[in-house]
């Protein structure tokens, strides 16, 4: 947590996705990133417990038929180890009984696929508003700038900015630790994900589009040998 952080988290939220699925597990990801929110994806049951376990995520989507380990034994390793971690259940097994083994086993939301994408975000922002009640109504001004966290609306001057959700991602980024120095590893970490190699590019890419649409005064400051820092003002 940053000293600068007041009534919000200094990073985005980190959600981890565990579904076998490829295509899904994308969609998943890049519809979380445009909300907002940091993704990491595991294809298999082993691999998505060993990172819910090692890495500090807001919350879970967890898939229950999954290769090398069943998504119920992930279930209940993940609640043994980490109680206080949401975990959504997701999963093709749309019956009543597994219904009640999943919430049986410690699962904070079930969703039954197929499902629109609309309410699993719909539910996941519901379940980190439990942990963390400031998050989802938050909106926060920076200068001219007005970013309004739960309605995922951006304006600056008054005027409405389209963002692509690489662009938001990174702003969300920005806008949370606001005022400090971050490295281009602690950007890439949030707007790029690891499956990609180019992160650098990316990085650039995004760096510069985000500030072409913000305009002028230039928020994203540049620092030398280190990153970048965003504000309304060089403040260091
Ligand atoms: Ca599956």
């Amino acid at each position: 947590m940053s000293p600068s952080s007041r009534s919000i988290r200094c990073s985005p939220m980190r959600i981890l996705v565990i579904e076998d699925e490829a295509p899904l597990a994308r969609s998943i990801a890049v519809a979380l990133e445009s909300s907002g929110l940091a993704a990491d994806v595991a294809h298999d049951g082993e691999e998505g417990e060993y990172l819910a376990t090692t890495h500090a995520y807001d919350a879970v989507i967890l898939d229950l038929l999954l290769p090398k380990k069943p998504g119920l034994e992930v279930l209940a390793g993940l609640k043994a180890r980490r109680p206080a971690l949401p975990v959504l259940v997701l999963t093709a097994l749309g019956d009543v009984d597994h219904r009640v083994r999943g919430l049986d086993r410690g699962a904070d939301d079930y969703l039954a696929k197929p499902f629109a994408v609309k309410e699993l975000l719909a539910r996941v922002r519901a379940l980190l508003r439990r942990g963390n009640p400031n998050v989802a109504g938050a909106m926060v001004t920076i200068g001219d700038l007005e970013v309004d966290l739960a309605g995922h609306i951006v304006r600056r001057g008054g005027r409405i900015l389209a963002l692509s959700p690489r662009e938001y991602a990174l702003l969300v980024l920005f806008v949370n630790r606001r005022g400090e120095a971050l490295t281009r590893t602690e950007i890439g970490e949030h707007v790029v994900d690891r499956e990609f190699e180019s992160t650098s590019n990316l990085i650039d890419v995004s760096i510069y589009g985000l500030r072409t649409k913000l305009g002028k005064p230039d928020l994203i400051h540049t620092v030398r040998g280190v990153g970048y820092r965003f504000g309304a003002e060089e403040t260091h």
